[in-house]
């Protein structure tokens, strides 16, 4: 094979994140099937007459190819498969993909292939585009669990962490600490554990177990779905602040979570 053939790849990439380089290029932080994250350059892009420009926008899923360099790798060709219309039409489902992007870049490392990470991603976006309006907070819900799941945090449901016996439809303690839940037995008093109660206890296991189209018939209570998304934001909060990652993301997610624990006035 020749050496220039070599230098050059082929990846299916989703724009996560992009910030403007020199005068007219852009460095792009993307997540690629094949190679996992990857910080790529565009040289040119902010040029009006750049054919690029439109196929590496940000959330936009592209074919691209790139030449590795000594300094960044190019992107040298890109085109689009999908631009995830509904995600540029409306301010909230903008800033929940804003948040999706992040916290997979928060947990990745650079070229950590990880398939089923992109197919997360992607199936994410596409939902955060399209579906109703009142499946949004799930959708995201949805990918919090799968993403912890699938960067090595899967929180265990179904055993307790320190007995390993089967949990009982019952208010266990769900420990951040122990990445699961504990038995009234040891989560009773237990440091960094909290009780869990039931209705919460159910939704997590659904959330971790079953296929989206099955959980976006989940008509969960707004108190519920609260209680759901600070136990989850606070499990990432805290394998994000044991990796040191992220502070200012992890600063933004923390404010989040006083302002749920705040009494409703
Ligand atoms: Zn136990």
């Amino acid at each position: 094979m020749d050496e220039r053939r070599q230098r050059l790849y082929r990846a299916d990439a989703i724009v996560l994140k992009r910030r403007d380089h020199g005068e007219a290029d852009r460095l792009l932080t993307v997540f690629s099937a094949q190679r996992g994250k990857l910080v790529l350059l565009a040289k040119g892009v902010r040029k009006t007459r750049s054919r690029k420009a439109g196929h590496i926008e940000l959330f936009t899923y592209s074919t691209i190819l790139v030449a590795k360099t000594r300094a960044w790798d190019l992107v040298t060709q890109a085109e689009t498969v999908e631009t995830y219309l509904g995600l540029r039409e409306d301010l909230l489902r903008t800033s929940l993909a804003h948040y999706v992007a992040e916290l997979l870049d928060s947990f990745t490392e650079q070229e950590d292939s990880n398939p089923p990470m992109f197919l997360l991603l992607r199936d994410t976006l596409g939902r955060l585009a399209e579906v109703p309006s009142e499946s949004l907070a799930l959708a995201v819900r949805y990918y919090e669990m799968r993403l912890l799941g699938l960067a090595g945090y899967q929180p265990e449901l179904f055993r307790c962490i320190e007995c390993e016996d089967e949990l009982q439809p019952v208010t266990n303690y769900f420990s951040y600490p122990g990445g699961g839940v504990l038995c009234p037995r040891h989560g009773e008093g237990q440091i960094g554990a909290e009780p869990l109660n039931l209705s919460l206890f159910k939704t997590l296991r659904f959330l971790q177990t079953r296929d989206w189209d099955t959980v976006a018939r989940l008509s969960l209570s707004m108190a519920l779905h609260a209680e759901l998304e600070r136990l989850l934001q606070a499990t990432i909060v805290y394998h994000l602040e044991r990796g040191l990652r992220s502070p200012a993301f992890i600063r933004s997610l923390n404010d989040q979570i006083q302002a749920y624990s705040k009494p409703a006035t």
